[in-house]
Parts: C-alpha cells; structure tokens; sequence
C-alpha cells in the first residue's frame, strides 16, 4: 500500500480534470473514499486469508473490475441525478480512475506483492517497470519510525507532487481557455 492519505490525495489530482465549479463537494469527497477502499482488504490477513490469495491484500480489491463495480454502486446508490456541472457517466469515470489509481500507485511500490489488476480473470500480481514509491507499512503504529518517513518523503515526491501538478496545469489550461469552461 501506498498510504491512505497519499491515495485520497491522487483522487483529488484526478478530480482536478472533472472539476467544474458548482459540482457538490460530496462527488469529489467520494473519489477520495473510493481511492481509499482497496486497502480494506488488509482485513483478511485478521481472518487467515494471505497476500497471494484472490481476497488477499492487493487481490480482487484492487482489480480493475471491482473498480468498475464501485463506480457503478456507488452513481447508483448515491448520484441517482446528475450532479450541477457533471453528468453521471463522467462521474463513473471519476469514481472509477479514482479506485483504479489505487492499485496502479501499488504497483509503483518498492515492496509486497503486486497488483492483481486482471482478477478475477487472472490473479497474477503485477508491478510497473518502475517502482519508485517505497512501500508503506500496512498498519498505522509502523507508520511514525524512520521508515514511515523515508515512506512519507517519496509519497509527497512521487504521489503529492504529481497530484498537484496536474491539479495546477488543469487550472492553468481552463484559465487560458477562457471563463466558459
Ligand atoms: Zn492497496
């Protein structure tokens, strides 16, 4: 896992592109809480499920169909309208990079095992060729160590940073294309 805050902060990154003034915060809010429940699973190692299983931690939950299938749940249990500004199929797409960025920061880690992004079609764990973002100790106490902050350091660089970035160019790109947008 990359940690919770990290993977709400790319959620609002990718909130930046749907942005439209007027939109309730609750869309936007969602996206974060979506970005956040892939790590659910880490509850299965309580019950005896391990890391390399289909509900073990990166499994199913961090596929790109249980992304689709969150989406999905929730525009139909909690957006039944078109929010102001934004229609519902694009907010299904929101909703659904905002999981799917989850299991790709994953598998930008440098540790654990990696995504299984094709499940349940295929439970094979993937990595990114490039993995710079160290991996994040599953559970908060492990956190506050050294390692939490080296952990800490690369996130800002290689999630916040980003997330920021493409926050401001989206900005800059609406303002150049005039107050219409
Ligand atoms: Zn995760």
């Amino acid at each position: 896992m990359a940690s919770a805050f990290s993977h709400a902060v790319a959620a609002l990154g990718i909130a930046a592109c749907f942005y439209r003034p007027g939109t309730p915060k609750r869309v936007w809010v969602m996206g974060a809480f979506c970005s956040v429940i892939p790590d659910l699973d880490v509850i299965g190692f309580r019950f005896g499920i391990h890391y390399g299983d289909f509900w073990g931690h990166r499994g199913f939950t961090h596929s790109l169909l249980f992304a689709a299938l969150l989406a999905s749940a929730v525009v139909l249990t909690g957006f039944r309208q078109a929010a102001p500004g934004l229609g519902r199929l694009p907010m299904w797409v929101y909703f659904f990079l905002a999981t799917a960025s989850h299991g790709l920061l994953d598998a930008m880690t440098d540790g654990g095992l990696g995504v299984a992004f094709l499940a349940p079609f295929d439970n094979h764990r993937y990595f990114l060729p490039w993995t710079p973002i160290r991996v994040s100790p599953i559970g908060v106490a492990r956190f506050f160590t050294n390692r939490g902050l080296d952990v800490l350091q690369s996130e800002l660089l290689w999630i916040w940073l980003p997330a920021a970035l493409l926050a401001l160019s989206v900005w800059l790109m609406r303002r150049r294309a005039g107050p219409s947008m």
